[in-house]
C-alpha cells in the first residue's frame, strides 16, 4: 500500500495528536552535569542500569517495594535531561488515571525547568484522542459517545429483536442474556478476535463436527455468538457508540491499517515506556509493538512490571505477556530489580516460599531469572500465624491488638492496614475497631446513587417529574433535609395506600390539620413550596438547572459547602458528579427536561449503573481496611491479612454465564489459572508489610455446615503440613453475627499536604486562594456545582472556532468563514440560556463576531508562532505551575503573548487598562512569568485580545511584574499547604463570587445575581 501523505483535517476537529507537535518555540538552557547527577541520586546499581540504558528495549523486571516508580519517572527525566530525546518525544502509558497523574507529577520535580511536555496518560485516553482525532479512517463520527455498561445495555435492550438470536433470547425477557453476551464480546475484542474470526471458527466447528449431536450443538451456539458479535459491533459504529474497550482495539485497526499514520506516531514518539506491563492484555501488547516502531538497535520500548503481581486476568491481563515481550523482541535488555526497600527478609522469603508455588508458570521459572528479593542488611520483619475459634474472636483479636498498639504509642494509625480478600470480609473488623473507639477508613461499596445527598436529589427530581410519585415523595420528606416525622410519614403513607389517593397531595392536607407534629408541618410547607418552584421551572429549564434550584433553595449545597469536614466534601463531590450526569444524559435527550431525564436514569439503574462515589483522598491517620486488590501499590508497617481461610482466600472459582471458548484465547486458559491469580493477590497482600505480617484465620465463619480450613496460601508462604480435615458444624450464634450491621468509618480530617508531595498550582486557583481562601476551598477541594452560565459556555465556543482556525493556517491549510463558524457550531451548548431566543441571538453573536474577527486576522497576515501551548514550570522542588498560553506572537523580533476574551469591552483606554492590571497583579504576569521559566527570557510585551470588539489591550512586561507574580504563587503555594481556608470576606471579592448565594460569610449586595 502506497504511504498516504497527510492531509487536512476536517475543519470541525481539532488536529490530531501527531499535528499537535509543538511549533518550535525558544529552547531551555541546556541542563547542567550536575542537573544530571540529581536525577541518578540515591539510586542502587540495578536501578541506576535501568534508568541509564541507552537505546533497543529494556525489561525491567521490578518486584514488590523495588522501587518501579522510581525508575520509570527517572528514566523519563534522564532521557530529557540528557537530551535523548525532547519531552514531546516521549510517550509513556499506564492503566489509570490515578498513575499516570502520580508519574507526571514526579517527573515534573525531576526534569530541569522548562523541559515539560512529554505524553503520560492511560491507554485508554491515548487510544480515545487517536480514534476521535482519525474518526474518518474508521468511517466513524469523530463525535464518538463512549458508553457506560449500562448505557450498552439500556441501548442493546431496545434493539434486542433485532439481533438473530435463538437461544440466547428466551421468550419471556428477550434481554435476559444480553450481559453475558456483552461480556463474551468484550472478552472476544480484548483477545483481539474480530467478528470475522470469531465467525470462522465457528464455521469451523460446524464443518468438523460431523454427526456427533453435542460437537453440532457447540458449534451451534458458537455461530449465534459470532453472528450477534458481528451485528453487536455493525450497531454501535453506526450509531456512534463505543464501549470502554472498544477504544484500543479500534485504535488498534487504525495503526494496522494506516501505515502513514504508524509511521508519523513512530517518528514522534521516539521512546516509549509503559508502566505495570503485566496488567497489559493481549490487544494492549499488540499496540505497544505497533507504537514502538524500530530503532537502530530494535525499538526504544521501557516495559517495567512484575508478573507476580498480576491480579487483573479478569480483566484480560496476561502476565504471559512479560515473557511475550522477550519473544517479540529477542534484543531485549533484562534488568532485574531485587533490592527491596519495603519489607524486612523474613516477610520477603515467606511471599517468594508461596509464590514458587505458581512455578513453572512464572518468569523467575521460565526465563531463568533470579526474582527472589532482598531486604535491607539488619532488617529481618516478623510473620505471625493467629488461628481463632470463630470469625468474631478474629475481629476482636485484631482489634484489641491496633488499639493496644495505638495506646502504647508505637505506631500511628495509619501505620495499620487489615487486608482481606472481599469487602463483606472486612465487616467484623469495622464493627470490632468501632467497638474500640478505633478511628478506620475504609472504602464505601455503595455506589453515587446510594449516597443520602444524591438520593434527595434523585427523589425530589422523581417528584417534579411525576407529583403523584408517592414513595419518592416519602423518602424526599423523611430526609434530614426536610426532617418530617417518620410516624407521620408512615400515617400518610398507609392512609395513601388504603384510599388510593396521592401521597404528597395527602401530606399537604394533613400538614394543615392538628393531626401532624409540628416538624411535619414545617417540612411538608418547605417542600411543597420548593416543589412548585421547581416543576415550574422544569417546564422551561434543563434537568440540571432544576437540579441546580433544588440543591442551592433547599439549603442543601449551602449546609455541606459550610461544613469543614472531608466528609462534606466527598457529599459536595458527588453531587457534582450528578451534576455533570445530568449534563451527560440531556445532551442526547431530544428535550432535555427532568421528566425523560428520570426514565432514561431509572432506566440506566436497573440495567446495574451505579457510578463509583467520590472519594477524598486524605493524608489522614486511621487504620486502613482495604481489599487485597485496593491495596495493590500501598505499603505499611503492620498489616493484618484477615479470613485466610479456605474458600474465602483463594475464594471459589467462578464461572461466567457465557465463555469466550478456550481456542479464541490466546496460549489457552489453563485449568489452574484461579487459584495461581488468587495465590498472585495472596503475594501482593502479604508484600504491602514493612515490619510485621499477621495472617489470621478462624475455624467458624458461620454460615457453613463444616469448619474452614486455613488458607492452602498459609500453609505454603509458612511451610506448614496440611490440617487434618475439620468436621464441626458452625456455633449458630456466629451465623447471626454475620448479619450484624456494618460499622461505617469516622469522618476524615482534612490535614496539610505533606512536604514531600508535589503540589500543582494554576492561575485560577492562586487568584481564588489569594482572593478568598474559602472561596479556594468550595472551588477546588470541595467542588462545589455550579449552576449554567451562558457566558462561559459561549466562550468555550468561540475559543475553540479560534483554535481550529490558527490551526488550519500554521499549518497552510486552506480554512473557509462557513467551516470555522461549523466550529463554532460543533462547540456550542445550550446549558445556562434563559429560552431558545436567548440562545439564538447569542449563537448569532458569535457567528458575526468570529466573521469579523477572521476578516481581521486575514488582514494583519499576522500568524502565531504558538497557540493553545501549555506551560508547566516550577515554583519550588515540589511546587508546580500549570497553565496555558492562548497564543505566542513574534513581532518585529519581540514575543508578545497574546490572551483572547469574549468580554463585551469597546473602550481601548479600559482595555489598556485591564492589560496592565492583568499584567501586574493577576494572569498576564504569572504567563511572563512561565514564559520566562520555560524559555530562559521574559516576553517584551502581553495582550488582552478582546475578540468582539477587535480591541486588544497592550502592556510592555517589567521585571517587577514577574517578581510580583512569582510572589503572589509562592504565597499561594505556601497557604495551599497549610490546608487552611478562612474565609476573607470582602465586598469586591463576594460581589463576584459564584458561591456568594449559600456562603454563610458573604457580604455580597445581591448573592442571588452573583450565583
Ligand atoms: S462569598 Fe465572599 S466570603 Fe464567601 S467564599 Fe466567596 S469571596 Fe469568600
Amino acid at each position: 500500500m502506497t504511504p498516504r501523505a497527510s492531509r487536512p483535517p476536517h475543519p470541525s476537529t481539532q488536529l490530531s495528536l501527531v499535528d499537535d507537535a509543538p511549533a518550535t518555540l525558544p529552547e531551555p538552557p541546556p541542563p547542567s552535569g550536575e542537573a544530571i547527577e540529581r536525577i541518578l541520586e540515591g539510586l542502587n546499581d540495578e536501578q541506576r542500569a535501568a534508568v541509564t540504558h541507552g537505546e533497543g528495549p529494556l525489561l525491567v523486571i521490578a518486584g514488590a517495594g523495588t522501587g518501579k516508580t522510581q525508575v520509570i519517572t527517572r528514566r523519563i527525566a534522564w532521557l530529557i535531561a540528557t537530551r535523548r530525546a525532547r519531552p514531546e518525544q516521549i510517550l509513556a502509558l499506564t492503566f489509570t488515571d490515578k498513575a499516570a497523574a502520580e508519574m507526571e507529577s514526579r517527573v515534573d520535580v525531576l526534569v530541569p525547568y522548562g523541559y515539560v511536555g512529554a505524553t503520560i496518560g492511560t491507554f485508554h485516553a491515548f487510544c480515545d484522542r487517536l480514534v476521535r482525532d482519525h474518526a474518518i479512517e474508521l468511517g466513524l463520527t469523530s463525535q464518538l459517545r463512549v458508553d457506560t455498561p449500562a448505557e450498552i445495555l439500556v441501548f442493546l435492550r431496545e434493539r434486542v429483536l433485532e439481533f438473530e438470536l435463538d437461544r440466547y433470547r428466551p421468550i419471556g425477557r428477550p434481554d435476559t442474556h444480553l450481559r453475558a453476551l456483552v461480556s463474551v464480546f468484550d472478552r472476544a475484542r480484548d483477545e483481539d478476535v474480530t467478528p470475522e474470526r470469531y465467525l470462522v471458527f465457528a464455521n469451523q466447528l460446524l464443518a468438523d463436527a460431523g454427526n456427533d449431536p453435542e460437537k453440532l450443538d457447540r458449534a451451534a451456539a458458537e455461530l449465534e455468538k459470532g453472528r450477534a458479535y458481528a451485528y453487536y459491533q455493525q450497531l454501535l459504529l453506526q450509531h456512534g457508540r463505543v464501549d470502554f474497550g472498544a477504544q484500543i482495539s479500534l485504535a488498534l485497526r487504525l495503526l494496522r491499517e494506516r501505515a502513514y499514520l504508524r509511521r508519523e506516531l513512530n517518528d514522534r514518539y521516539r521512546y516509549l515506556l509503559v508502566d505495570e506491563f503485566q496488567d497489559t492484555n493481549h490487544v494492549q501488547f499488540e499496540l505497544v509493538k505497533m507504537l514502538a516502531g524500530t530503532g537502530r538497535t530494535g525499538p526504544n520500548l521501557t516495559v517495567v512490571g512484575d508478573d507476580d503481581q498480576s491480579i487483573y486476568r479478569f480483566r484480560g491481563a496476561k502476565a504471559e505477556n512479560l515473557l511475550g515481550f522477550i519473544e517479540a523482541f529477542p534484543d531485549t535488555t533484562i534488568r532485574v530489580l531485587k533490592h527491596n526497600y519495603r519489607s524486612g527478609q523474613r516477610i520477603l522469603d515467606a511471599s517468594h516460599r508461596l509464590i514458587r508455588h505458581n512455578d513453572p508458570d512464572r518468569l523467575e521459572a521460565r526465563a531463568n531469572v533470579d526474582k527472589r528479593l532482598v531486604a535491607r542488611p539488619g532488617v529481618e520483619g516478623a510473620v505471625e500465624h493467629w488461628s481463632f475459634a470463630t470469625a468474631s474472636d478474629e475481629a476482636d483479636a485484631v482489634a484489641a491488638d491496633i488499639a493496644e498498639t495505638l495506646e502504647r504509642g508505637e505506631r500511628r494509625a495509619a501505620d495499620l492496614a487489615v487486608l482481606a480478600r472481599a469487602h463483606s470480609h472486612l465487616d467484623p473488623f469495622a464493627v470490632a475497631l468501632k467497638g474500640r473507639g478505633v478511628r478506620f477508613r475504609r472504602v464505601d461499596m455503595r455506589g453515587l446513587y446510594s449516597r443520602a445527598e444524591v438520593l434527595v436529589c434523585l427523589n425530589v427530581l422523581r417528584t417534579v417529574a411525576d407529583p403523584n410519585d408517592g414513595t419518592s415523595a416519602y423518602y424526599a420528606l423523611g430526609d434530614p433535609l426536610f426532617g418530617a416525622d417518620p410516624v407521620d410519614l408512615a400515617t400518610i403513607g398507609a392512609e395513601s395506600q388504603r384510599t388510593n389517593r396521592p401521597f404528597l397531595r395527602l401530606a399537604e392536607v394533613r400538614a394543615r390539620s392538628s393531626a401532624a407534629t409540628d416538624t411535619t408541618r414545617e417540612a411538608v410547607s418547605r417542600f411543597v413550596d420548593l416543589h412548585a418552584r421547581l416543576c415550574e421551572l422544569a417546564v422551561r429549564r434543563s434537568t440540571s438547572d432544576v437540579l441546580y434550584e433544588f440543591v442551592s433553595a433547599s439549603g442543601l449545597l449551602g449546609r455541606l459547602a459550610a461544613e469543614d469536614s472531608a466528609e462534606a466534601i466527598e457529599k459536595v463531590q458527588n453531587l457534582n458528579k450528578l451534576f455533570r450526569i445530568a449534563q451527560r444524559i440531556g445532551s442526547l435527550l431530544r428535550h432535555d427536561r427532568v421528566g425523560p431525564f428520570m426514565q432514561h436514569l431509572d432506566l440506566l439503574i436497573e440495567m446495574g449503573d451505579d457510578p463509583a462515589a467520590a472519594e477524598v483522598e486524605l493524608d489522614e491517620d486511621a487504620v486502613q481496611l482495604l481489599t487485597a486488590h485496593n491495596a495493590k501499590g500501598l505499603e505499611f508497617p503492620v498489616v493484618y491479612v484477615v479470613q485466610c481461610a479456605a474458600g474465602r482466600f483463594p475464594v471459589n472459582a467462578r464461572t461466567n454465564a457465557l465463555e469466550l471458548p478456550d481456542e479464541l484465547v490466546q496460549g489457552g486458559r489453563g485449568s489452574e489459572d484461579h487459584l495461581r491469580e488468587e495465590r498472585r493477590l495472596f503475594y501482593v497482600s502479604m508484600t504491602r508489610a514493612r515490619d510485621r505480617l499477621v495472617l489470621c484465620h478462624s475455624a467458624d465463619y458461620g454460615g457453613g455446615r463444616r469448619l474452614a480450613k486455613p488458607s492452602p496460601f498459609v500453609l505454603e508462604a509458612l511451610a506448614l503440613p496440611s490440617p487434618p480435615k475439620a468436621a464441626m458444624p458452625a456455633h449458630p450464634l456466629e451465623s447471626i453475627a454475620r448479619y450484624a450491621p456494618t460499622a461505617e468509618s469516622s469522618p476524615p480530617e482534612i490535614l496539610p499536604i505533606p512536604d514531600d508531595q508535589p503540589l500543582e498550582i494554576s492561575h485560577q486557583k492562586i487568584d481564588d486562594f489569594l482572593t478568598c481562601p474559602l472561596k479556594y476551598r468550595y472551588a477546588h477541594i470541595a467542588q462545589v456545582p455550579l449552576g449554567s452560565d451562558p457566558q462561559y459556555m459561549y466562550g468555550i465556543a468561540i475559543h475553540h472556532a479560534v483554535r481550529v482556525y490558527h490551526q488550519h493556517r500554521m499549518k497552510g491549510h486552506p480554512i473557509a468563514v462557513a467551516d470555522v463558524i461549523a466550529a463554532f457550531e460543533s462547540a456550542w451548548s445550550s446549558e445556562g440560556f434563559y429560552s431558545r431566543e436567548h440562545e439564538e441571538l447569542r449563537q448569532e453573536q458569535g457567528r458575526e463576531t468570529l466573521r469579523k474577527w477572521i476578516a481581521r486576522e486575514e488582514a494583519s497576515k499576522q500568524l502565531p508562532l504558538a497557540i493553545e501551548r501549555e506551560f508547566k514550570f516550577r515554583l519550588s522542588p515540589l511546587d508546580v505551575v500549570v497553565g496555558r498560553w492562548d497564543r505566542i506572537d513574534e513581532r518585529d523580533g519581540q514575543i508578545v503573548l497574546v490572551d483572547y476574551k469574549t468580554a463585551d469591552i469597546d473602550d481601548q483606554q479600559e482595555a489598556d487598562e485591564r492589560a496592565k492590571r492583568s499584567l501586574k497583579s493577576e494572569q498576564l504576569g504569572l504567563y511572563a512569568l512561565a514564559y520566562r521559566e520555560m524559555t530562559g527570557a521574559p516576553p517584551a510585551r502581553v495582550e488582552l485580545n478582546f475578540i468582539g470588539a477587535g480591541i486588544a489591550g497592550r502592556a510592555i512586561v517589567q521585571p517587577d511584574h514577574l517578581d510580583k507574580a512569582e510572589r503572589r504563587a509562592r504565597e499561594a503555594a505556601a497557604g495551599i499547604r497549610k490546608a487552611q481556608f478562612p474565609a476573607a470576606p470582602d465586598p469586591r471579592s463576594c460581589n463576584y463570587c459564584p458561591y456568594a448565594r449559600f456562603c454563610i460569610h458573604s457580604v455580597a449586595r445581591n448573592p442571588g445575581g452573583a450565583a
